[in-house]
This record gives structure tokens, sequence and C-alpha cells, in this order.
């Protein structure tokens, strides 16, 4: 009687301390759905060796997929260089989506999650990764349960044999989506950015050549094998640019969201052909083509297309496909301050000219009256000499404010 009372009394409390006992989920994709219509079909012709390992890499590479979390490296050209190094090998995942203003990864695991699934265990086996490590954002309590779940069914389905998954939670840093401070992290150590060389590609996780790939560039890997490269090559907006992608577009748009887009599309044309248009009562002013980092951009440039490349020559990015649009009614100014704020507090604080630089340029941006030649010469020092690319370009949209919109520099 006393014992089965406390126990009553303890599941009662443990139960009130936790609160809801798994986290919302939204009706997904499962292993069964997903087999019935034809999923892991891919993988299968990938183990069996009906398709080779070079057969996989060139589809790869002509399809011309980029790796979408960010650096657009070629994806085929990747897998072939990791091969290169002799095993053993790992794979790694990067769902640490921390880029504000990205939230395409999520979008795609509370929906479909096994074709980030089958996508990277296609990608292990070709690189024969031993080990898939996925590195989640714990701040998506819903697709870690979701993974959990699917890994699981996959074990039973022993669809893994060749590539066990495990699943890593993040804890919040924004640094730990750059590849090598989640390596780090992965290990078990505070997450500081690498020096390269040498790339991990060559010495990665646990000191081993690894393959690291985010949700996104896996997730066309099968629908790519099996309708052909030039299936997906040829939805780019125009023959220079290949292929669909996420698009995550927030701020002053009638219809915010991830739109599945061409590679290349103007930024106009996503506004008004995928977002509805701008907000009511707001005229387009700006926009962000990536995330924090990659600079905010006068609307005279939204016929640019939004792609690798294109804004490199203006000082910005378009990294993750985060385009944030700024109206007639927003400060550039603000947005400047806002972001450098963000960098001062997430920067790993390892090097100097990105520790002090970022804490240096928002007392600046603070205090107003902003000394143009001065804000030059610590940008300067910040994009050449800060170890990874946080500090190099933390201070594009300063740099761009100043070029842009002086009349709301503070
Ligand atoms: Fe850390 Fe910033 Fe240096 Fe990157 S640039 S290693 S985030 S201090």
């Amino acid at each position: 009687g006393r014992r089965a009372v406390d126990r009553a009394t303890l599941a009662g409390l443990t139960e009130a301390l936790a609160g809801p006992k798994s986290p919302v989920i939204a009706n997904y994709e499962t292993l069964d759905a997903y087999r019935e219509g034809g999923g892991y079909a891919m993988l299968a012709r990938v183990l069996s060796g009906e398709i080779t390992v070079d057969g996989a890499i060139a589809t790869l590479s002509d399809a011309k997929l980029r790796g979408l979390g960010g650096a657009g490296f070629p994806a085929g050209r990747k897998w072939g260089v990791v091969r290169s190094y002799p095993g053993p090998r790992l794979m790694t995942v990067n769902g640490d989506e921390g880029e504000p203003g990205t939230f395409k990864d999520r979008y795609w695991l509370e929906r479909r999650p096994h074709l980030m699934l089958e996508g990277a265990l296609i990608a292990a086996r070709v690189v024969e990764a031993e080990r898939i490590y996925l590195y989640m954002r714990d701040e998506y309590p819903g697709v870690l349960e979701i993974l959990r779940r699917e890994i699981a069914a996959l074990d039973r389905a022993g669809l893994t044999a060749h590539a066990p998954i495990e699943l890593r939670r993040g804890a919040g840093a924004y640094i730990c989506g750059e590849e090598s401070a989640m390596i780090e992290s992965i290990e078990g150590k505070r997450g500081l950015p690498r020096h390269r060389p040498p790339y991990i590609a060559e010495v990665g996780l646990f000191g081993r050549p690894t393959l690291n790939h985010n949700i996104e560039t896996l997730l066309w890997i099968p629908a790519i094998l099996a309708e052909g490269a030039e299936a997906f090559a040829s939805k780019g907006w125009s023959g220079d640019h290949a292929g669909l992608r996420s698009y995550s577009v927030s701020g002053r748009v009638k219809e915010p969201g991830v739109k599945l887009a061409p590679a290349g599309i103007p930024v106009i044309r996503l506004v008004e052909d995928y977002c509805g248009g701008m907000a009511d009562g707001h005229t387009f002013k700006a926009f962000l083509p990536g995330g924090a980092s990659g600079g905010v951009l006068p609307a005279s440039m939204a016929d640019l297309p939004l792609d690798f490349g294109t804004f490199e020559k203006h000082g910005g990015f378009i990294g993750s496909h985060a385009v944030m649009v700024l109206s007639d009614r927003d400060s550039v100014g603000d947005v400047a301050l806002n972001l450098m704020r963000f960098f001062r507090d997430e920067s790993c604080g390892q090097c100097t000219p990105c520790r002090s630089g970022t804490d240096k340029m928002v007392r600046m941006l603070e205090a107003g009256g902003l000394d143009r030649e001065l804000a030059q010469e610590l940008m300067l020092v910040m994009r050449d000499s800060s170890i990874c690319g946080l500090g190099q370009a933390a201070s594009n949209s300063v740099a761009h404010l100043i070029k842009h919109f002086p009349e709301d520099v503070p």
C-alpha cells in the first residue's frame, strides 16, 4: 500500500513537472507511408550496386546539386574528395539551422523526414562512411521526436546496417552550425571553429575523413537518382542556374514561408509570384539575401538572380537562402545594429578581430554619429583576420548600410 502511493505521487509529480509527454508533432510521412510511395528504392539500388559509386557521383555532379547549408559547394565533387582519402570515414548531417531567417530544414523534417534520411544513407554508402552523426537543433523538439521514431523504424527495417545513424542534440549555439565547430561539439568539446587546412573532408570527426551535408542538400538526392540529373538541373530559373531550392522568406511580404522555387529566381519574382507581393501599406525598400551574414541590399537590386555567386561582387551572399524583406517602414540602421548585436553575442570569442570587433562595432552604432573611416578600417580587419565565416561576414550589413542607405546611418 505505502509503496504504491509513493510511486503514484512521484509519477504524478514527474508528469506535472515534465509537462506534455511529447512535443506536438504534426502529421508527417512515416517510414511505411514513404516506402508505399516508392521510398528507399534508390537506396536499395545503391546498396545492390545497380547504381555504382561512380554513377551516383556523376549523376549528382551533372545535376549541379550544390550544398544548401550556405557554402554552395558542389555535392558530387564533395563525395569524390571525401572518397579520395583513405578510410575509415564518417558522415555528419548538419541540422543546426541557426541562421536567422532560415526555417526550411525544419519545414521538410516536420513533413517528409525520410527524404533526408534516405539521402543520408545513400551518401554514406557512396563515400563508405561507417556511421552517420545527425546533429539536430534542440529548439526543434517536434523534429527530434520524429527523427527518434523514424530512425528506430529504419533500424528495425534493417536499412541502417551499413551506416547506423546517431542523433545528437545541439545546445543553442549559432557557431555550432559552422561545420568544424559542429564537429567539435559532436566530439563533446566546446564548439570552436577549427583552423583550415586540413579540411574536414580529410581530417574531420574523430580525426577521420568526414562527409558533411546540410539537411536540404540530402533530401534532393533520392529524386535526382530516380529521375536523372537533367530532370533536376532543368528546373533552374535559366540555363545558368540549376535545380529547385527552398527559400525561407520572411519580413514585409503578404505570405511569408518556405517557397520551393527555381535556383536563380530574381528576388522581385519571389516576392511577387510566390509571396503575394508586399504586405499592405509597405513599399519594398531592401532585402537580406542570405540571413544575418549575407548583407542588406537595396530594392534596386531585386532583379538579380538569387543564387550562389550573384551577390559576392556586391559584398553579400545568399548562404542558406533566407530572404528577409524590408519596407519603407524599416530602418536599415536598426537592422544592422540588431545583427551586429547578434554576432557579438554569438561570437565564440576565440579570435580577437571577431570577439572585440563585433563588440566595438555595436558600441559605435549605438553611440551614433558613426565615424565611417574608422568603421571601414575595423571591417577590413574583421574580414581579413577572423578565423571563420562569422567574423569575416559579421560586418556585411554595416558595409551595405554605409554604401546603400546613407540616410539610415546612425
Ligand atoms: Fe570564433 Fe568569431 Fe573567430 Fe569564428 S571569427 S572563430 S566565431 S571568434
